[in-house]
């Protein structure tokens, strides 16, 4: 089979940028991950995403392929004829590597030897109007977490910890070395305790003496209203916990949002596009237009003309976060009867030998032809 190109397989125009590869790789993944994936097809399809991915996010492997196509992409020496045939990241790694880009880095540890626990980062599916009214998701997370037994301590008792005798207690040594040269001292992390100052005469019978131990728990997350497509919560403290009295790291929720069977979402704004016959955009009227919190009516002016967008104020998202309220914007969509019964074609035959006395832009087209 022919290969695709690349471009086309992320759906990007040529002079995309680095963003926008990124972006369209990480939709890509939402639609074609085996791991959230239902399409039979996925893991091939995503081998294509993955393989595209990897020249085009490179700019030496992009230039290449921007030269040669798919011949250049092998001429660059990935495994004759450019083939993804390894694995790919898991989905979580996907949306993992994008968080580094909305979180940014991480923090520094408080002091040397007490080390902050991981961050977790995770990612969440919710629905279009979970995610406009908010809502609670139970999330199991796996993490090393303090040992229950020795509360972290790594020993059975608070008396089986001693000061290192090694380094008595300060984390470091101090060795001499003699020379041709001289004597030199260097300090270094005690070999015996790793710098901690401690060591442990009695380990955990649960933990080993790690302190840490992984497990599974189910912890209750608030979804504020109004989170968008991409946006992530950070939950302070939910991460893994820290060694030597590190504290907990943090943990990194990100949020995909499903798409709406209707409803688009601009923001806190919610677009629809609506139908509406050549009787109710001619003569106007009043119809009736769904919004997330029900029906509402709407007053459409006679000689309503396709693609005219109303606004329907504070029916959009409401935010938790801001209280800000959007508006739903109707685009009218004419449409076109397609099975008309013979009284109906009777009275468009009538209608039509009207038409040419009232509409002043077919004056005009008919006025440039005869030129
Ligand atoms: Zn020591
Ligand atoms: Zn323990």
């Amino acid at each position: 089979m022919a290969k695709r190109d690349y471009y086309e397989v992320l759906g990007i125009k040529k002079d995309a940028t680095q963003d926008e590869i990124k972006k369209a790789y990480r939709e890509m993944a939402k639609k074609y991950h085996p791991d959230v994936s239902k399409d039979p097809d996925a893991t091939e399809k995503f081998k294509e995403i993955q393989e595209a991915y990897e020249v085009l996010s490179d700019s030496q492997k992009r230039a290449q392929y921007d030269q040669f196509g798919h011949a250049g992409a092998a001429n660059q020496g990935f495994s004759g004829g450019y083939t993804y045939s390894g694995g790919f990241p898991s989905f979580d790694d996907i949306i993992n590597e994008m968080f580094g880009g909305i979180f940014g880095g991480s923090r520094s540890n408080r002091g040397s030897k007490a080390r902050v626990g991981a961050d977790i980062r995770k990612s969440i599916s919710i629905t279009f109007e979970e995610a406009a009214f908010g809502t609670e998701k139970n999330i199991a997370i796996t993490k090393l977490d303090n040992c229950k037994k020795c509360n972290g301590l790594g020993a059975e008792s608070s008396k089986d910890i001693k000061t290192c005798p090694q380094c008595n207690g300060s984390g470091r040594v101090v060795t001499t070395q003699s020379s041709f040269f001289g004597t030199f001292q260097t300090e270094t992390t005690c070999p015996n305790c790793g710098g901690t100052g401690k060591v442990i005469t009695k380990k955990c019978s649960e933990c080993n003496g790690a302190g840490r131990v992984r497990t599974t728990s189910t912890i209750n997350v608030k979804i504020p209203a109004g989170i968008d497509d991409g946006q992530g919560l950070r939950l302070s403290g939910y991460g893994e916990a820290g060694t030597n009295g590190g504290g907990y790291g943090d943990l990194y929720l990100y949020v995909s949002v499903g798409k709406h069977e209707i409803f688009t979402r601009d923001g806190l704004d919610i677009l629809l596009e609506m139908p509406l016959t050549f009787s109710q955009a001619a003569l106007g009227g009043e119809i009736e237009v769904p919004t997330i919190y029900g029906a509402v009516n709407l007053k459409v002016p006679a000689g309503t003309q396709a693609g005219t967008t109303f606004r329907i104020r504070d029916k959009g998202i409401k935010s938790g976060r801001s209280s800000k309220i959007g508006d739903q914007y109707v685009t009218v969509k004419l449409i076109t009867p397609t099975k008309l019964t013979s009284e109906q074609k009777d009275l468009f035959r009538k209608l039509s030998k009207t038409d040419e006395s009232n509409d002043t832009i077919f004056d005009k087209i008919r006025k440039w032809f005869k030129k």
